[in-house]
């Protein structure tokens, strides 16, 4: 073949460099602001009342997918869902960040492939990650706690990882201090090796999702294709990360997978992002049957609801504190926080500085302040001084 004139070479050069520079700041950032959108429907009104009470709360949230996009989460932006900036004025104290690491391509509730082409992948490569993380799940999750790691380093106390109770306990009391704690949105990062839970525990990992869309190496999905239960490895890898106290979160399980999980351990359980299906029948396909989730609560689950179309079957404020209150009268008062979904790549009807208007619904429906102290954080708070290694 003949080799290319040093002029076209030249060219070539500088049109890659063109496209990396274009795929990065400027189609990684609009693939972002589309994927993460807010639809507000009008200024939301507060009162002074419901704004007293809300400046009040210690906010907790069990899920926000911030970590894999391209923002630097200590500045603010007008897009995307959750940064630090916003966190703080949306009063929250506590957000559990998950690290998404492969996402089957025209992803839907009811049926995904995950032998198919794989969206995280274009995206990583798109936003400029080390090249370990193009070919690696297990690489993409440890990158995303080292980007958490980062911003504990350069927070210098204000914001901290949570990787004990004795970290949350010290740090819970200080209105200055945000709090983050790592999970895996599925345990595919694994790889299909045990010894890869020591690894991301030693990344500050302490709650793990077992499957997202797609069934995986511990079993089906709620949206995969075999919807079947847990496998050999997914029953061993459920008790070696009982044992290394790691909470186990049933986000995205198919049912056979929750009820296998039950049987396996009596531990508490998380559902961080999930819904109520008796209360939105719509998408079966998302949500867990009350049976499970009662089951869930009696033994001092935490149940986090979502804001998003799927979970919630009206994803306005109003829609999202009738889903608490809905929630709340099944469960307890014990068991239900929120459940965002920030920067999951869902649209919701308002970003995480406005959760006051969560507040404010609630108090329209009449709900007790001390309840919805609970609901907002407190329960969940709770949960994780119990339930994260003492
Ligand atoms: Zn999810």
């Amino acid at each position: 073949m003949k080799s290319l004139s040093k002029g076209a070479a030249a060219l070539l050069l500088i049109a890659a460099i063109i496209g990396i520079i274009a795929a990065r700041f400027v189609i990684a950032p609009r693939t972002d602001a589309q994927m993460n959108a807010v639809k507000r429907a009008a200024p939301y009104e507060i009162s002074k009342p419901a704004q007293a009470l809300h400046d009040s709360l210690r906010v907790a949230d069990l899920h926000a997918d911030t970590l894999l996009w391209a923002r630097n989460p200590e500045n603010r932006y007008d897009y995307g869902q959750t940064d630090f900036p916003r966190l703080r004025e949306g009063g929250v104290r506590l957000q559990v960040f998950s690290a998404v690491t492969k996402s089957p391509r025209g992803l839907n509730f009811d049926r995904n492939d995950g032998t198919g082409p794989d969206d995280v992948t274009r995206l990583v490569m798109a936003q400029l990650w080390p090249a370990r993380t193009w070919n690696s799940i297990y690489e993409r999750a440890a990158f995303q706690a080292q980007r958490l790691q980062k911003l504990e380093r350069a927070g210098q106390g204000n914001f901290i990882i949570a990787r004990t109770a004795a970290d949350l306990k010290a740090a819970i009391d200080n209105p200055e201090i945000l709090i983050g704690i790592l999970e895996t949105e599925g345990a595919h990062p694994l790889e299909g090796k045990i010894e890869n839970i020591a690894r991301l525990y030693d990344e500050g990992y302490r709650m793990m999702g077992l499957q997202h869309f797609f069934d995986n190496e511990l079993g089906g999905s709620m949206h995969g294709v075999t919807k079947s239960g847990l496998t050999d490895f997914g029953k061993d890898a459920v008790a070696e990360m009982v044992r290394q106290g790691i909470i186990l979160d049933m986000a995205h399980a198919s049912e056979k997978s929750v009820r296998d999980v039950l049987a396996l351990t009596d531990k508490p359980l998380v559902l961080s992002h999930g819904g109520v299906r008796s209360a939105c029948p719509r998408t079966k396909n998302r949500n867990l049957p009350d049976d499970i989730l009662l089951e869930m609560a009696r033994r001092k689950s935490l149940i986090g609801i979502g804001y998003f179309e799927g979970v919630i079957c009206d994803i306005s404020p109003n829609g999202i504190a009738d889903a608490l209150v809905y929630a709340v009268n099944l469960l307890g008062e014990d068991v239900v926080a929120l459940g965002s979904d920030f920067d999951g790549t869902v649209t919701t009807s308002l970003d995480t500085s406005e959760l006051a208007a969560i507040t404010q619904a609630l108090l329209d429906r009449n709900m007790e302040p001390r309840v919805i102290r609970k609901v907002m954080g407190e329960n969940a708070i709770a949960f994780f001084l119990g339930a994260l290694p003492q």
